[in-house]
């Protein structure tokens, strides 16, 4: 297994999820770009979000639910919710991830 988020949401290498779903977690991104900065992240391997719209629809909204919870509870209700996908976009890890960014915390 040479997936860094695969490594994350096994619990191989130890994180400190802010929230967790079934099949889902969030996490503090390690070079945060934005005051506030999460990548919500299924369990399942999929290389990026064109790969899981095809292959598992139910997976996708549970990722986008957690992305809307976590935004709920760190954020002032402003944020951006960004899959990059593909190298030429900026995606650099290819396990699928939305990025939960924001410029104001919850008060
Ligand atoms: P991408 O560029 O693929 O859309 O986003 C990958 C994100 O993962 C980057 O913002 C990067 O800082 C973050 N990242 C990469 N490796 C790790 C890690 O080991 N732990 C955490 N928490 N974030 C990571
Ligand atoms: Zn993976």
């Amino acid at each position: 297994m040479d997936c860094i988020f695969c490594k994350i949401t096994s619990g191989v290498i130890p994180t400190n999820f802010v929230a967790e779903s079934e099949h889902a977690v969030a996490f503090r991104d390690i070079s945060p770009r934005q005051p506030v900065h999460l990548l919500v992240v299924p369990k399942k391997h999929y290389s990026d979000v064109a790969e899981l719209t095809d292959n598992d629809e139910n997976l996708l909204l549970e990722v986008l639910k957690l992305a809307r919870q976590v935004a709920a509870e760190n954020t002032d209700g402003s944020f951006r919710l960004t899959f990059n996908t593909g190298a030429s976009a900026g995606q650099t890890v290819f396990h699928v991830h939305a990025h939960v960014t924001a410029k104001a915390a919850r008060a």
